[in-house]
C-alpha cells in the first residue's frame, strides 16, 4: 500500500471516476465496468466476517436442524403447511405473514432511521454472499485486486483464460450448491436427495427451479455484483427519506481531513496540492478508501445512495492514519451532525413513532399469534343450487375442509351451534379422525322442517377436537326459497291432492 502515491481506484482505467453526477460503475455509453475493490484488513472486517460467518451457518444449517420432527424452516407449498421451529401453519394461517412482513418492513425503518444501511452492510444475502464467498474465491484463485486490474487489462491467452475458467467454474458449482440448498428449504433435505437421484425428468419442476436459481445466482453474482444494490433495490433509493443528520452513517471527517494533499518527505504538502498557507489536513489523497469500496465511490464527496455502509473504507483509512501515527476515525461510523461537529440526538421524533409502532404492531402480533390451533377448518357451499327443498325439508349442502396441524392422529367433532329449533345436521355426526398433518373434505348436509322453515337465518360451524382443549368456528348463511312461495306451493299441493268420497 503506498501512502504517498495514488492507490489505484477499484476500477479500470476506462471507467469513469467517482463523481457525484454519475455512477462510477457504469460507463457514458452505458456498458457495466467490473469493479475490482483491494482487500481492506481492520476490526471491522473482522466482525463482519463474523457475522457473516454466522448467518451463513445459520443458512446452511436450518435445512438439517430438526425441531418436532421437522425441518426448523420448512416452506411446504406442495402441502400448504409452512413450518417454523416446530410451530406449524397451514395456508389458512397465511394472514399472519402480514404481521412478519409489517413488522420486518418497520422493523427496517426503525432499524434505519438509527443506524442507517448498517443492513445492507452486514446481513443482506447480497452483501454477504457476493463479499464473503464470491469475492473470496475470486481473489484465491485469481489474486488481490491489483492482480484482477492488471488481468482484466491484460490480453486473453491461455493463462488468463485458465484463471477466468477456474474462476468462473467455481461460481457455477457454488451457485448450484446454494440453489439445492434453497430447495431444500421448500422440500426438506432427505427429498431432495432423493429428487438428486432421481432423472431430472421425474422432477422436472424442482430441475429447472434449481438451474434457474443456480443462474440467477451466478449472473448476480459473477457479473452483476454491485449493480444489484445501486440499480434494482429500493432499500438504497429508499434511505435518503429514511435517514435524518442524526442516523448513524459512514462518513468522511471534512473538518479533519481538509485540506486534503499528498505528504511530501518532510511532512507538508506537496507542491501545488491543497492550500499551501495553512497546515495539511489529515486526508493524504492516498485513495485507498475508493480503492477498497465495492461500489467504487469516493465517500469523500459525501453520503451517497451507493455506499451500502459496508465500512471498508473505514478500515482502509484507519490503516492509513495508523502508518502516519495520527488517530483512527477520518472516516467513521457518526451522524451527519457528528461529522459536521454537533451533538448526535439519538432520541428524536421518528424513532419514537416507529419504536411505538413496533411496539403495537409486536402487541397485536403476539394477540394473533395465540389464536392459532392445531387444527384448521374451512366450510364452502357445494356446487350447484343455493338450496333444495321437498315435501319434508329444505337443505343446503357444503363441503367441510378438516386440516390436522398436529405430527400424530386427531379426531375432530364438528356441530352446529346456535341455530334455531329443528335445524338438523347431516352428515359428520361421528367424530373424524384425521392422520397426522392430514387433511379431509367432507359433505355436511343442514337441514330444516319446511313447516318450520320462516326465512334465510345465519348457523355457527364449530369444530373443535375431542377432547374440547381448543376450538374454530365459521358462520354460514343457511338458505331457502321465500316463506310465502313455499306456502302457496305447498296449498296447491293440497288442492290438486285427490280427496276421498
Ligand atoms: S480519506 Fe483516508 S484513505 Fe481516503 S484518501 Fe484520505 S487518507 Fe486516504
Ligand atoms: S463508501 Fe465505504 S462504507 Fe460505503 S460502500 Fe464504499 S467502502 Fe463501503
Amino acid at each position: 500500500m503506498s501512502i504517498r502515491g495514488t492507490e489505484p481506484s477499484a476500477q479500470t482505467a476506462t471507467a469513469p471516476s467517482p463523481s457525484l453526477e454519475s455512477l462510477s460503475s457504469i460507463r457514458a455509453d452505458g456498458s457495466h465496468v467490473r469493479l475490482q475493490p483491494a482487500d481492506a484488513p481492520g476490526r471491522f472486517r473482522r466482525w463482519r466476517r463474523l457475522a457473516a460467518g454466522l448467518l451463513l451457518a445459520l443458512y446452511l444449517a436450518l435445512p438439517w436442524i430438526r425441531v418436532g420432527g421437522y425441518p426448523a424452516v420448512l416452506l411446504d407449498l406442495a402441502a400448504r403447511r409452512f413450518h417454523f421451529f416446530g410451530w406449524t401453519l397451514a395456508a389458512q394461517d397465511l394472514w399472519l405473514l402480514f404481521f412478519l412482513i409489517s413488522g420486518l418492513g418497520f422493523g427496517l425503518f426503525f432499524m434505519t432511521a438509527l443506524l442507517g444501511r448498517v443492513w445492507c452492510g452486514w446481513a443482506c444475502p447480497q452483501t454477504v454472499f457476493l463479499e464473503h464467498v464470491y469475492r473470496r474465491i475470486e481473489r484465491w484463485i485469481e489474486g488481490d485486486a491489483p492482480v484482477r486490474r492488471r488481468l482484466d487489462a491484460a490480453p486473453w491467452s491461455g493463462a488468463k483464460l485458465a484463471r477466468r475458467a477456474a474462476t468462473h467454474a467455481a461460481f457455477l458449482v457454488l451457485s448450484l450448491v446454494l440453489a439445492h440448498l434453497f430447495l431444500a428449504y421448500f422440500v426438506s433435505v432427505p427429498a431432495l436427495w432423493a429428487m438428486m437421484r432421481a432423472a431430472p425428468l421425474a422432477h422436472w419442476s424442482a430441475f429447472l427451479f434449481v438451474f434457474g436459481s443456480a443462474g440467477v445466482l451466478y449472473v448476480d453474482f459473477a457479473w452483476f455484483r454491485e449493480q444489484l444494490c445501486i440499480v434494482l433495490c429500493p432499500y438504497g433509493r429508499l434511505q435518503s427519506a429514511l435517514i435524518d443528520d442524526h442516523s448513524l452513517v459512514i462518513g468522511y471527517d471534512t473538518r479533519r481531513g481538509e485540506p486534503r494533499g499528498k505528504r511530501t518527505a518532510t511532512g507538508g504538502l506537496a507542491a501545488g496540492v491543497g492550500d499551501p498557507g495553512h497546515s495539511a489536513g489529515d486526508c493524504v489523497d492516498c485513495d485507498r478508501c475508493v480503492a477498497v469500496c465495492p461500489t467504487g465511490i469516493d465517500i469523500r464527496q459525501g453520503l451517497q445512495i451507493e455506499c451500502i455502509g459496508c465500512a471498508a473504507c473505514i478500515d482502509a483509512c484507519d490503516a492509513v492514519m495508523a502508518r502516519l501515527r495520527r488517530p483512527p476515525g477520518l472516516i467513521r461510523y457518526d451522524s451527519l451532525a457528528g461529522l459536521a461537529g454537533g451533538v448526535t440526538r439519538w432520541v428524536r421524533p421518528r424513532i419514537v413513532i416507529y419504536s411505538l409502532l413496533l411496539l403495537a404492531g409486536g402487541i397485536v402480533a403476539g394477540g394473533a399469534f395465540t389464536t392459532v390451533k392445531p387444527a384448521a377448518f374451512g366450510i364452502t357451499r357445494m356446487v350447484g343450487a343455493a338450496y333444495y327443498f321437498d315435501a319434508a325439508t329444505v337443505r343446503n349442502q357444503f363441503l367441510v375442509r378438516l386440516v390436522n396441524k398436529r405430527e400424530g392422529p386427531q379426531q375432530l367433532v364438528v356441530r352446529l351451534q346456535g341455530a334455531p329449533a329443528g335445524v338438523a345436521q347431516v352428515g359428520l355426526e361421528r367424530p373424524v379422525e384425521l392422520a397426522g398433518m392430514g387433511e379431509e373434505v367432507r359433505p355436511l348436509v343442514i337441514a330444516v322442517a319446511r313447516a318450520g322453515y320462516t326465512g334465510a337465518f345465519p348457523v355457527t360451524v364449530v369444530v373443535r377436537d375431542a377432547g374440547g382443549t381448543f376450538e374454530l368456528a365459521r358462520e354460514v348463511e343457511f338458505l331457502g326459497p321465500d316463506p310465502k312461495l313455499l306456502q302457496e306451493e305447498e296449498k296447491g299441493r293440497h288442492e290438486h291432492e285427490p280427496h276421498g268420497p
